[in-house]
Formats: C-alpha cells, structure tokens, sequence
C-alpha cells in the first residue's frame, strides 16, 4: 500500500501500548479513518501534539484495506458497526497542523459538549461524505471564536448533516402528504411536521414558531433564531436531537446533554479560552 495525503479533523484517541496511540481521524477523501501512530507520546515525536482533538491536520497515511473501503462507502454508513481491530488500523507516518480549535473548545465546558456532540453526529450520520468535513470545520471555528451559543451551532450543524445524509426533517410542509403548512404536530419517525389529517398517533404539539425555527437553523439565518424565545430554542434542539437519534437508530452518549441543558443563551461572549464551566440538567429528551 502506497501512502496518502489527506486533510482531516482530529475527533478521538487512544493511547495503545507504551507509546503508540490510536486515532480517529474524518478526512476529506477517506471518510472516517481509524490510524496508529507509532511512538507519537514519546518526546521526541514530531508530530504527536499534532494529533489531538479538535486540530485540523494534513496527513499522510499508509491506508489498511478496510479503512479504504470504509471511506468509500454510502453516505451514512460509514463508521457504523465498525469493528475497532488492528486490521482496520491506517498507520499515520505524517502530521501538519492546519488550524487546531483545542484550546478554545477544552477551556470551555459548553463548548466541548457542543464539539462532541457534533463530532458523534457526524461520524453516525454521514461520515464519509466531504461536505460533512467542511461542515464540522467550519463549525468548530465558530465555536472558538465564541460569537454563537455552542448549543446552537451544534443544532444547526447536525440539521445540515441530517441533509447530507438524505434526512431532513420536512419543517414547513405535511411530511406524509406534503400538504403546505405550517402544522401545529411534529412526528420524528414520519420525518418532521404533521398535518390534522396524518397526525398519528403519539404526534408532539411542539411550541408555535418551533418548525419555524428549525427551518433558520438549517438555512443559517441567525436573526430569526436569535430572535426566538428560549423555550422554543430548547424544544428545536430537543427535536433535531430526536431526528439524530431515530435516523441513527442509537442512544448516542453526548446528544442528551446538548438537548437537555438548561441555559440556552442567544449571545455567548465569553473570551477565547476562557473557561466558562456551567451547571446543567438533564432534561427529557424529544
Ligand atoms: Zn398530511
């Protein structure tokens, strides 16, 4: 196997053995992308540090079969049920730092559940599809510069992965027969907004301008979400994390801490790399 180039978003690792460390990488080209890197915790490692989470990296790597042909599978696919064995293992031989959000996103406890939630999303969703590597950077820049509340930036990230994957919620119309709305029911396993006639049975009544919401998020107009009440932020983020959770058909661990937190603030200003710990509650989900 020849070695590649590719550009990808550090989401996780493991230290193996003595000095060797596995990690889990979202490239551009290969999809998720599971390598080790040999000897990395040792000092004199060159490209160890580079490998952390939340860093944007060129790397080159020497691909294993399976993590080949992981990258090359359909959109939503990728990195699900995938055995974490050592004949999946890429072996990483190079790393150069492109740009790293760490700092920001580890000093601030909001902002890291945000980033895991996205990266978990992410790698269930649509993991071998490009546009979701640019999604997550550009997000992740966000969160370091802080002018968004974290929460939200993880929402509307994952309504834009729910897209790539092929599963946007249907927001403004009938999502079983299509009929224009708005409707006051939202059902997550038919796909979003409901009208009386299809409404079935276990349909939420979700708070009025929540669709509305939802189709902001998605669409990026952030006047329209900052100008929302709390209540109905909350409920939309409950709602997208319900769709994350039905299309993936699992209970992924940081999702409930995004939608249940109890804060949603419109405006997050706290500087770069501060430490901004919050209390939070988990409430029921969607
Ligand atoms: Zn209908």
């Amino acid at each position: 196997m020849h070695p590649v180039r590719d550009r990808a978003l550090v989401l996780r690792t493991h230290d193996l053995g003595e000095a060797d460390r596995i990690i889990t990488m979202l490239c551009y080209e290969h999809g998720i992308v599971r390598g080790v890197g040999k000897a990395v915790r040792r000092t004199r490692s060159k490209f160890g540090s580079r490998l952390e989470p939340f860093t944007f990296v060129e790397v080159q790597f020497v691909p294993s079969k399976r993590s080949l042909a992981m990258g090359s599978g359909a959109p939503g696919m990728v990195g699900l049920g995938t055995p974490f064995g050592s004949g999946g293992l890429a072996i990483i031989q190079q790393a150069e730092t492109i740009e790293t959000y760490a700092p920001q996103i580890t000093g601030d406890w909001r902002a890291y559940t945000a980033a895991c939630a996205m990266m978990e999303a992410a790698e269930h969703l649509a993991g071998g599809e490009p546009r979701i590597l640019r999604m997550l950077v550009l997000a992740f820049r966000s969160l370091a510069e802080a002018r968004r509340d974290p929460s939200l930036v993880a929402v509307s990230f994952m309504l834009r992965a729910l897209q790539v994957a092929g599963w946007e919620p249907v927001l403004l119309a009938c999502a079983r027969c299509g009929v224009v709305g708005p409707h006051r029911a939202y059902h997550v396993p038919s796909g979003g907004a409901v009208c009386v006639h299809c409404r079935p049975p276990g349909a939420l009544t979700p708070r009025q301008g929540t669709p509305e919401v939802l189709d902001a998020l998605l669409r990026g107009r952030w006047d329209v979400v900052e100008a929302a009440p709390e209540q109905v932020l909350r409920q939309a983020s409950q709602l997208v994390v319900a769709h994350v959770q039905w299309h993936t058909e699992r209970s992924l661990h940081t999702l409930p801490l995004l939608a249940g937190e109890g804060d949603v603030r419109r405006h997050t200003q706290a500087p770069t790399g501060t430490p901004n710990r919050k209390d939070h509650s988990h409430g029921a989900s969607a």
